[in-house]
């Protein structure tokens, strides 16, 4: 108040690297023991209560299947309308509340996770979504915190654009919450989708619905607990676990919808925008829709690469999180006369890739996420190893005795236009097609057409011609396009994250851009010396 307040200008949170012996490791690894020795009850938190329905659900670790780490009680009818009647209440207060306030809450939410909610955090992603540590440390603590940071620093700018103003006039832009609450629908994969979805809307003033994956609940609860340690008054963020579609159906049906903000796949993000639309004339406003959904991320390969660092984009970009990315590399076009130098290397790298628990550091892959996508996954494999149109070269068998593992599978095909070329699969399955060498144009211009998808890509080449010429034809191909990296890994402030066509609506999460959907703009004009007379000078005729 009675002030300019400047955002601190925000820093990426540094990555923890869990060596021998560090502090970081030890206190994770007590962490790691207690929460997988300790089952707890997850209620709902509607208007910043806990709720508790006995409609119970499980939290298991997908390594270790019969384990349950949790039960969480699941919202039925009732809950889901109180959530959107708290949200309601809460609203008048949160949009009119001095964005600097809600800056600071969202602020002190970034710092409890870095410091005392780092190793519980670091614990439930990785016991829940079955990550190593690394990928649970880049996720639910470095971007979760990077989103909580940025977001802010974000809001201000988007305050500070105002338009020009004439003699004697005021103009003044004014960045309103939405009237109503957002649906956040967020995906098992990423901790940080989880807490970002709900939380982006809220920095701009809005108040919204979180409805979590069932997979994730466990470690997603985590950083509801830090939201409310952090100050977030009740109601602003109502956490309501619970089955889908019925959850849907009552949300999309109520007036005081204002927007979605999805991530996760294209099927499930139709359906919801087929959903609102069916209901339009319910609303007092049209909603806003964003959704980031699938991806079928591609890697082109020129004969000028270097083959021991396409293995290693290759190796990281397919097989990190056991494929369970959007962004994961799951096709690539290989030049013939490389094939050879980069096989070499991928085999080289990939012997020495561990498949475990995730209690056991030196494991890079651990489990997929449920028996659903195992199923799913196996039978992808199945089908490529009953094709005459492609070879497993590497990896292929499955697993889900004691865990859900399917190890990283490698498929080389001779159809470019093969099954797992095409298909979103979430696993840890690449499929290569070789091309020769003298075909690079036409090649690019199979792979710009090859699937439905656009998220991420890339290109490796030295020679410069060869990379212009695939920034040109694959335009249109990746909402994120790499040049001689793998696809994964983009970083809050420095790659803002989205794809086009079926992959999602492209608002870049993370960004300014993101955030400019949750806010409706008054635009308000002053005028200090009104008119008096309604005649202009051209009235007169002399
Ligand atoms: P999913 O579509 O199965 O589930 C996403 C969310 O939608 C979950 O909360 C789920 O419970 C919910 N859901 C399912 N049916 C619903 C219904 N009828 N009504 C309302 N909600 C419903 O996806 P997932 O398995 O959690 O995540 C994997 C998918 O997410 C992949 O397709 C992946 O590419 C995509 N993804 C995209 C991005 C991106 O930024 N583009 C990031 C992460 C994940």
């Amino acid at each position: 108040m009675n002030s300019n307040y400047k955002i601190p200008v925000p820093k990426n949170e540094p990555i923890k690297t869990y060596a021998p012996g560090s502090p970081e490791k030890i206190e994770l690894k007590n962490k790691l023991e207690e929460m997988y020795n300790k089952k707890i009850e997850i209620p709902l938190i509607i208007n910043g209560e806990e709720v508790r329905t006995g409609n119970m659900g499980k939290s298991i670790c997908p390594h270790d299947h019969k384990h349950v780490l949790a039960e969480f009680h699941q919202a039925g009818e009732k809950e889901i309308k109180d959530a959107i009647e708290a949200s309601q209440k809460a609203w008048m207060m949160w949009s009119i509340m001095p964005w600097e306030e809600r800056a600071a809450i969202f602020l002190r939410a970034a710092e409890l996770l870095a410091g005392p909610y780092r190793a519980e955090m670091n614990a439930a992603t990785m016991l829940c979504q079955s990550k190593n540590v690394y990928q649970s440390e880049i996720d639910s603590v470095a971007e979760l915190v990077d989103f909580l940071r940025y977001n802010v620093y974000f809001m201000q700018e988007i305050y500070q654009n105002q338009p020009n103003n004439s003699d004697g006039v005021w103009n003044r832009l004014e960045y309103r919450p939405l009237e109503g609450f957002v649906y956040a629908i967020t995906p098992f994969n990423f901790t940080s989708i989880g807490g970002n979805l709900p939380t982006a809307p809220a920095i701009m003033g809005n108040v919204s619905l979180w409805k979590p994956s069932r997979t994730a609940v466990y470690s997603n609860y985590v950083f509801m607990k830090i939201l409310h340690e952090a100050g977030l008054p009740k109601g602003v963020v109502n956490f309501i676990p619970g089955p889908s579609s019925k959850i849907s159906d009552i949300v999309l049906e109520n007036p005081n919808f204002a927007g979605i903000h999805f991530t996760g796949s294209t099927e499930v993000f139709n359906m919801l925008w087929k959903r609102s639309a069916e209901n339009m004339p319910k609303y007092k406003s049209y909603p806003r829709i964003v959704g980031e959904t699938g991806g079928k991320d591609f890697l082109v390969v020129h004969k000028s690469a270097n083959p021991r660092e396409v293995a290693t984009a290759i190796v990281r970009g397919a097989f990190e999180y056991q494929g369970q990315k959007c962004s994961a590399n799951s096709r690539a076009y290989l030049p013939r006369g490389k094939w050879n130098e980069i096989w070499k290397e991928i085999q080289e790298e990939m012997s020495r890739v561990k498949m475990g628990d995730v209690m056991d550091f030196t494991n890079f892959i651990n489990a997929v996420i449920d028996k659903v996508s195992f199923d799913k996954i196996s039978n992808y494999i199945e089908y490529a190893k009953n094709s005459k149109d492609a070879d497993i070269v590497w990896g292929g068998k499955c697993d889900d005795s004691k865990g859900y593992f399917v190890e990283p599978t490698i498929i080389l095909t001779t159809d470019p236009h093969f099954k797992t070329m095409e298909e979103e699969i979430f696993g840890p399955v690449i499929t290569f097609y070789l091309y020769e060498d003298d075909k690079y144009s036409e090649v690019l211009e199979l792979c710009n057409s090859t699937s439905q998808y656009a998220l991420t890509g890339g290109i490796f080449a030295t020679e410069r011609e060869a990379v212009i010429q695939a920034e040109h034809v694959l335009r249109n191909a990746a909402g994120n396009f790499y040049i001689n990296d793998k696809t994964t890994g983009a970083v809050v402030g420095h790659q803002p994250f989205g794809g086009a066509r079926v992959s999602g609506t492209n608002d870049k999460a993370g960004s300014v851009f993101n955030l400019l959907r949750w806010t409706s703009i008054r635009t308000t004009k002053e005028c200090f010396l009104p008119a008096k007379d309604f005649v202009y000078p051209f009235m007169d005729e002399e």
